[in-house]
């Protein structure tokens, strides 16, 4: 077991987070989510090039709400992380004058530049946990922390390949337990992204619903498509639109 303190240049990035990035809170799922998906890419990648050994699985991102434990969790099946990772690429947050930088451009979207993403789950949550298990044979982790810089990081025994952010959303943002709202937030940010995306309520008997569209329209050959493929792709994007004329 190691405790430590999140080492960053300026002497705590939570306070930043919360003042400048308060206009969009949005934007932590987002974040966070384009994260899973660039997890899931790199493990294809290392697959491909035969880094990553033996079978992948089925690589799909999980959005779990769960409004009873005031839970929202964002599920991989990527890279994963080993504890020495986890040190160095959650931990050790360096990042140069960001604090002016946010001043001058006051623009939460910027923050994914930053290498910063990860920590927007701060702007909703009173404690974030990681549990992740990395491709490699490193020992699963897990890492909690609680909005103030201490953190908490183990190795763990048993766990899946790739990544599992929980969020345990704090009394403001009361909104994020709202099953429509982050459905609606999914279908903005997410919808064509590369590697579906399901979400779930975990108090519902339901399978969870893919949000995404892996396969749009402009990656498939012009000779291809269909009319209907045309139309369908118009209600994507104008759900609530009359059929085009042409
Ligand atoms: P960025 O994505 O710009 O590098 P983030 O703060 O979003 O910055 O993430 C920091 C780093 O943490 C990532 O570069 C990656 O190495 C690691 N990381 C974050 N989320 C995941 C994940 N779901 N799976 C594996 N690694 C992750
Ligand atoms: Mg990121």
């Amino acid at each position: 077991m190691q405790k430590g303190q999140i080492r960053v240049q300026t002497e705590n990035i939570f306070p930043i987070i919360k003042k400048f990035l308060y206009s969009d809170h949005e934007i932590f799922l987002r974040e966070l989510v384009s994260n899973a998906i660039d997890a899931t890419q790199k493990l294809k990648t290392l697959s491909s090039i035969g880094e990553a050994k033996g079978e992948l699985g089925e690589l799909r991102i999980d959005v779990v709400l769960d409004a009873k434990e005031k839970t929202l969790s964002i599920i991989d099946r990527g890279v994963g992380m080993s504890a020495g990772e986890v040190d160095k690429y959650i931990n050790q947050v360096a990042f140069s004058s960001a604090e002016d930088f946010l001043s001058k451009y006051k623009d939460a979207s910027i923050i994914g530049h930053f290498g910063l993403g990860f920590y927007s789950g701060f702007m909703v949550s009173d404690k974030v946990d990681i549990i992740t298990k990395s491709f490699t044979d490193a020992k699963p982790v897990y890492w909690s922390c609680d909005g103030n810089p201490e953190f908490e990081l183990y190795e763990i025994e048993e766990a899946e390949r790739g990544t599992r952010i929980v969020l345990h959303i704090n009394e403001e943002s009361k909104e994020f337990l709202e099953s429509y709202r982050i459905k609606a937030m999914l279908e903005k940010f997410c919808r064509f992204l590369p590697v579906p995306i399901f979400f779930k309520e975990a108090a519902s008997e339901d399978e969870p619903k893919q949000i995404n569209n892996t396969n749009p329209i402009w990656v498939k050959k012009p000779a291809e498509l269909t009319t209907q493929d045309y139309q369908d792709f118009y209600k994507e994007l104008y759900p609530y639109g009359e059929t085009p004329l042409f």
